[in-house]
């Protein structure tokens, strides 16, 4: 069964020169488990697409399910990593990661929660910098975190809107790396939107490629690479 099923779906913004047409005739299929990387240029609707999967905009027409269900309003089970993570100075990085358990899981234990945040810090290669301010990290070692905390209460889906696009190529690379370790502890969907057709190939079990404006998915390519 797909995790993510988007059906047909149709967009227009409605602007002051009148509708904006931006989706127009999305289709996605992602499994549970499966990673799909979507690539197109910028302005063709991707962070429209985040939006819909999100709950936090209904399309004019078609349907985005989630788990079998209709998305119909803001969802707390998907997880969110943007370009330029927002994360609180005055937190820690261990405390930045762990805000999502509280808001979720607030009855679980200080002490657990803690646990779980370092768990993922570890994965990343963040121990160590538990104890520092956002501030004090590089913007790799933050967008590390940002991933931490994104999955730290295993949300159903992880969708990420060009999430390495601020990293230099060393750092990103590295990134993508590390985004593999940790689906290999973790096997959790995810929806990652980028421009770069080298990072979709590399992380994508499938690649969908969205093309026309307005947007409309053009092909699905299955990609499928050694471990
Ligand atoms: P992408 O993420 O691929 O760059 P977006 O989904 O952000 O594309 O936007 C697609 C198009 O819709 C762009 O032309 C953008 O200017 C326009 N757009 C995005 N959001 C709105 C909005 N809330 N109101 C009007 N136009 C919008
Ligand atoms: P229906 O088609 O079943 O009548 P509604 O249009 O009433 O659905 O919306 C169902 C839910 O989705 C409502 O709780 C509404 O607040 C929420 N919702 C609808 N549009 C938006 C939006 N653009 N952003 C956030 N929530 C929305």
């Amino acid at each position: 069964t797909n995790l993510i099923e988007i059906k047909d779906v149709h967009h227009a913004y409605q602007t002051a020169n009148g509708p904006l047409p931006v989706l127009d005739g999305l289709d996605l299929s992602v499994p549970e488990g499966e990673f799909c990387a979507v690539v197109g240029p910028s302005g063709c609707g991707k962070s429209t697409l985040t939006r819909l999967v999100t709950g936090l905009m209904k399309p004019d027409s078609g349907e985005v399910w989630l788990h079998g269900e209709l998305v119909k309003s803001p969802r707390k089970t998907v997880g969110m990593a943007f370009q330029n993570p927002v994360m609180l100075e005055w937190r820690t990085i261990m405390q930045n990661v762990m805000l999502p358990l509280e808001i979720v899981a607030p009855s679980m234990s200080k002490a657990d929660r803690e646990k779980r945040a370092m768990e993922l810090l570890e994965l990343v290669g963040l121990a160590g910098f538990e104890h520092k301010r956002p501030s004090e990290l590089s913007g790799g070692m933050r967008q590390r975190a940002s991933l931490c905390r994104a999955i730290v209460h295993k949300p159903q889906v992880l969708i990420m809107d060009e999430p390495f696009g601020a990293l230099d190529n060393f750092t990103r690379e590295d990134l993508w790396q590390t985004m593999r370790d940790l689906r290999a502890k973790e096997p959790f969907t995810c929806v990652l939107i980028t421009h770069d057709l080298r990072e979709s190939v590399f992380l994508g079990d499938q690649v969908v490629v969205l093309s026309g404006r307005p947007a409309r998915t053009q092909y699905v390519l299955d990609v499928t690479l050694p471990a």
